[in-house]
This record gives C-alpha cells, structure tokens and sequence, in this order.
C-alpha cells in the first residue's frame, strides 16, 4: 500500500518505520526537519516505566514498545534506552502511588512499596515528606527522544520511505478508496493518510467536535555537583506528587546536568502562538521541588527549554480510524506521557492504516468522545 503520513515526531517517525520494515510504501511529510524543539519530542530524555498509573491497559503497549527499542538500537548501533528503576513519591492514595500498583498487578509487574523511611535509608538524597510513600519500578528508565526519532526515521528512508521535511501538509481529502494531500509543493495521492500531528492535531479533532487541549510545559538543567555525583548507574529516575505542579520529574544527570520536567499545571496555549520564552519564576519553582525533595543535589542553574503537551478532554489517547473516512487515521497519543509507548503506539497507527480488523486499539477509539 502507499501510505501517505503527515507528522514525523515520536509517534510518527514509529509509523513510518513500523510500516516501512512492513514493506509499504510510505510518503511523509513534517513541517519541520525532525528531530526539533518545536513540539513535543526534544530535550535529551524522557521517562520510561513497565507500571503505568494511567491505567493497566497502557501495560500491553508499553512492554510492546519495550520490545521494539532494542531493534531500534540494532539498526541505529547506540543505546537509546538506559534502565534505572523508577521511584514514585506520593500520598499513598495518589496514582503516582495507587494507580502504578493498580496496573502492575494484573499483568504480574514486579514492583515494591517502601515507606518514607525506607525510602530515606535506601536513597539517603531523597527527603519525602511523612506524609509519602514510595513505589519501585524497577523496570523504569530513560529513553533518548531525539536519538530514537532519527533513528526510527534513518531506518525507514533506509527501506524506502521518502520523507518530506519542513514541508507541512496543508490540507487533505478522501478521493474515493484513496486519499489526496496538498502541501506548499505539490499534491500527492495514497491509499491511506495518517494523521499524527502532535500540538497541530487541535484544528483536525475540533472539526469532530473533541477539543484537544495544548499546554506549555517547561524542562530545566541544573549542574550535578562533583560532591554528589548523580548517574543513571546508581540513581533511579524519580518522580514526586507535589502541590506546586501535578508532579516534578527528576533525571539522573547526564553530561553533567540533571533535567527537572514538570508534569501538568502549564497553561493552555496553541502551537502556532505559544511563549517560548523561560520566565524566572519557573526556574525557581523547579528549584524549589529539588530544595525540598533532594536538597544539596543540584548547583547552578545551566538551560530551560519550553515544550507541549496535546491534552484529550478525557486524558487517555486517540488511536483510531477517522469516523467518516475510514482510509484516514488519526493518533493524538500525548497527554504528557505518550513517549514512552510511541513506538507501539506509532505501530498501532500503522496497523489501523493496513489491517482491516484491528481489535485491540478498543481504549482509545474516538467514538468515547463523540
Ligand atoms: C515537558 C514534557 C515532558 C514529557 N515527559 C515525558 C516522559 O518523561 N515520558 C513520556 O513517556 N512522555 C513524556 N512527554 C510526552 C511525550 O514527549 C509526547 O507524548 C510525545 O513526544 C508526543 O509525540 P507526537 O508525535 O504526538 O508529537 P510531536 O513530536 O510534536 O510530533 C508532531 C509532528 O507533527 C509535525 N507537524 C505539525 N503539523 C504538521 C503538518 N501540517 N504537516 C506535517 N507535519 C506536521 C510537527 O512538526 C511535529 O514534528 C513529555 C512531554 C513534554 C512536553
């Protein structure tokens, strides 16, 4: 089949390779030259984990997409995953807390569940509240977003995909069984399009009626200190439920700096208009969460970047066929946590696009928010 795709960001760039290693012919285009610090796939790290407090039906496609990286890493010939384990500090009603145990069970997830004390004897750094537990997974880690983009996208040009880069779809229609695009170049037909445009997805789920919701989040890179060094061989990937934001993640440092991401609280922007100017006090909120929670960790302040999450109205993702034109597919698979399973979550778009009968993408079929 000829597979036009437009978006080559984390889950895209799956798509392409996933259809790609398929053997169809896949035609993509980005309005960018991926990988960029436009939308929602930059800044050197992002969390991976086998628990997944969004839910237990996350588990499956999580341990698909851990299958998938070492591949990945095969054809690209680097690392692109780094296990650490995962420490989840929380109220123990929070999900950070319940919701990860929630879904590890079911499907036989190893975890553990320490008290503050325990946690403190274990990581002498980390200073939770008494109010807080930990959970362990010691699955978790750190996936290298940029690392993993190209190499999804040097592997699919590699068994011919043609990639269109820094030229945006401009607008689509269904022409029979098939579908035609148009962009600022020209106008190409396929037998399916694949629609997964991160931020930019707002305008095609609005014309459905499902409002996406863009957000601003902020990333910060704070210098280890020599005194206490803080890598990923001897330190797990942390994050804590806090009243500042939802929840602050903290990276093991890498070329000496440890990222500080916080999840949720950002403000609702659109793509094309967001600020992504760094105002002061974000820089000192993060710094506040590391003061409180790992005190003495980190030294100076070295860089801040801003990036985006694309909310659902209901926070789970949209994987599914377009309602009217069965031969477009549609991925907004974001919510803030989408990385971790967007090799399966770019295949499962391939699938939707390919296969006649696909069962299993059921929890995030878009006719829930119809
Ligand atoms: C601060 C922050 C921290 C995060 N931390 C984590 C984490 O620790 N773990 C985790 O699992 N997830 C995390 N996430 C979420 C994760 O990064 C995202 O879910 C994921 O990167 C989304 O990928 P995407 O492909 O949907 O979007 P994007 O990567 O933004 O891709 C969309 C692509 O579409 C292109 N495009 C737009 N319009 C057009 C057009 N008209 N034609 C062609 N192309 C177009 C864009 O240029 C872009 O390349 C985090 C996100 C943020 C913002």
């Amino acid at each position: 089949m000829k597979i036009l795709l437009a978006g080559l960001g984390a889950v895209g760039s799956a798509a392409a390779w996933r259809l790609a290693e398929l053997g169809h012919h896949v035609v993509a285009f980005d309005r960018f030259a991926p990988p960029h610090p436009n939308g929602s796939t930059h800044g050197d790290s992002r969390i991976t984990r086998v628990t997944a407090w969004e839910g237990p039906e996350y588990v499956p496609l999580v341990q698909r997409a851990f299958a998938l990286w070492p591949e990945l890493e095969r054809h690209a010939g680097e690392r692109l995953f780094v296990r650490t384990g995962g420490v989840f500090l929380g109220p123990p009603s929070d999900r950070l807390i319940a919701g990860s145990r929630t879904s590890a069970l079911p499907h036989a997830v190893p975890f553990e569940e320490l008290s503050a004390a325990a946690v403190r004897d274990r990581w002498p750094w980390l200073t939770p509240s008494t109010q807080q537990v930990g959970f362990f997974d010691p699955g978790a880690g750190i996936l290298f977003p940029e690392g993993i983009v190209r190499a999804e996208l040097a592997r699919a040009r590699a068994l011919g995909a043609e990639l269109h880069l820094d030229e945006p779809v401009a607008a689509w229609r269904a022409d029979g069984e098939g579908v035609e695009i148009r962009t600022a170049k020209g106008t190409y037909r396929g037998d399916r399009l694949i629609l997964a445009t991160g931020a930019w997805m707002q305008h095609e789920l609005a014309a459905l009626g499902v409002e996406l919701k863009v957000e601003r989040l902020t990333l910060h890179w704070f210098a280890e200190q020599p005194a206490h060094p803080f890598r990923p061989e001897t330190t797990p990937i942390l994050v804590m439920a806090d009243e500042v934001t939802h929840a602050t993640a903290v990276f093991p440092a890498l070329d000496g700096a440890i990222k500080v991401a916080t999840h949720g609280g950002g403000e609702f922007v659109t793509a094309e208009t967001v600020d992504r100017s760094i105002r002061p006090q974000e820089i000192a909120s993060a710094r506040a969460v590391l003061d409180r929670f790992t005190p003495g960790i980190v030294g100076a302040h070295l860089r801040s970047t801003t990036c985006l999450y694309t909310n659902t109205p209901d926070g789970q993702f949209i994987l599914d066929r377009h309602p009217v034109h069965p031969q477009v597919v549609l991925g907004s698979p974001c919510n803030g946590f989408g990385f971790k399973f967007s090799a399966a979550s770019g295949e499962a778009l391939a699938r939707l696009a390919t296969e006649s009968q696909v069962a299993d993408n059921a929890p995030w079929g878009l006719n829930r928010l119809m």
